[in-house]
């Protein structure tokens, strides 16, 4: 989401990065990194050294086990950027930006920035993914096995006899583990439940036979439902029967898509109808603005008790100076309230979210959203234009089924 700027470099929009930190910019695009991804790569550096190399290797040293575990771990999460960047590639040939991609606990997203026009696209920037991840599967383990000398390996593995692995050298060993996993999330993301990159692929068909994205979306969103529900249902049957961490996290990610993939319906449903909007079309443009040097008593009896209105610019010269609201009187003790001005009681500019009129309606909901039921200036060149909030657009909506 990009919001814009104001002319007025004190009104800057906040930025919500959440808690994640930013690491390094590739191919034009930032990569971040969520700190809910220490969780994963500790659980999978600790079933590493703990568990699976001890149990390959028994003749390791802790040292040689923990190494080549943390090593593992890295290029695990290397991986999964190779994934979300051959997604982010594919998608800004097709003119598509891809401003970040977040690695997090259920690996990584491209932050892409819209819908693609045509399935073909679609098609193509989903499967890139999971085309990755199934090259670095072959790349590493032929490269393992190549290392080992014994290009059978595979066989041997597949029969079921895993002391083979026994032969293999730290390196040879991670880049075993590294085929193996990555091996897996190729397969992993190709169940074609929306909006996993199977679901897009999927999508990306039927949407290509029907010529209907939305019933397309709704398909594939059904889909990605289901196997969300079936996930959760393995990992019960799996805590039923005893099976601790790995039943967990399967109950985790089954709940994670099932509510991603009703999301992500939702949300085509939103832009649909919301269509090319802008924010000027939502907003309300009847609204009252208040001086900075106006006691706050009399803004009170005035304003705040005589009017619908719940958030008023306050401005200082005839310049938008900043906002004031219920919020920022109630925080006050009564007793001081009366020799206070709106200047000294408003929340500043550097204090305040806004949008600009020609935002698309669209890019605008989730900050609208996320400020619930306050209201957020529009502003253009240091005006007030009007205020929106979120159940504008549910009014809106509503009002359009009507005429439109
Ligand atoms: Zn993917």
């Amino acid at each position: 989401m990009e919001k814009q700027r104001a002319g007025n470099t004190a009104l800057q929009a906040r930025k919500n990065n959440g808690h994640s930190l930013s690491l390094f910019t590739l191919f034009g695009i930032e990569i971040r990194l969520d700190i809910s991804v220490i969780i994963i790569f500790s659980l999978i550096v600790y079933s590493l050294g703990n568990g699976v190399y001890a149990s390959w290797h028994p003749d390791w040293t802790p040292t040689v086990a923990w190494g080549t575990a943390l090593l593992s771990g890295l290029a695990f999460l290397a991986s999964l950027l190779a994934h979300e960047l051959s997604h982010s590639v594919v998608s800004q040939h097709f003119g598509i930006p891809v401003p970040r991609i977040t690695l997090f606990l259920f690996g990584g997203v491209a932050e892409i920035s819209r819908e693609p026009d045509r399935p073909k696209h679609e098609f193509l920037i989903a499967i890139a993914g999971p085309l990755m991840s199934l090259i670095i599967a072959l790349v590493c383990s032929n490269l393992a096995f190549y290392m080992a000398g014994d290009m059978t390996m595979a066989d041997t593995i597949s029969a079921g006899d895993i002391s083979v692995l026994a032969s293999l050298g730290p390196l040879a060993t991670a880049l075993f583990w590294l085929g193996s996993i990555n091996m897996l999330l190729a397969i992993f993301n190709m169940i074609p439940g929306f909006p996993m990159d199977g679901g897009r692929v999927y999508r990306a068909i039927i949407w290509a036979v029907t010529g209907d994205q939305l019933k397309a979306t709704l398909w594939a969103s059904n889909v990605g439902r289901y196997f969300g529900w079936f996930l959760m249902a393995m990992g019960v049957m799996g805590l039923l029967q005893g099976q601790g961490i790995g039943s967990l996290w399967s109950i985790l990610i089954g709940w994670f898509l099932s509510n991603l993939a009703t999301l992500s319906y939702t949300q085509l449903v939103t832009d649909r109808a919301l269509g090319g909007f802008k924010i000027a079309d939502l907003m309300r443009t009847h609204f009252e603005t208040v001086d900075a040097a106006m006691p706050l008593p009399e803004f009170v009896d005035n304003y705040l008790l005589r009017s619908g209105q719940r958030l008023w610019p306050v401005t200082r010269n005839g310049k938008l100076a900043g906002t004031i609201g219920l919020a920022q009187v109630n925080h006050l003790p009564r007793e001081n309230r009366s020799h206070l001005t709106l200047g000294e009681t408003m929340r500043t500019l550097d204090h305040i979210d806004y949008l600009e009129p020609q935002t698309r309606a669209n890019d605008a909901v989730n900050i609208l959203v996320r400020a619930g039921d306050e209201p957020i200036l529009v502003v253009e060149n240091e005006k007030v234009l009007g205020l929106v909030q979120q159940s504008d657009i549910a009014r809106w909506m509503l009002l359009h089924q009507f005429t439109a």
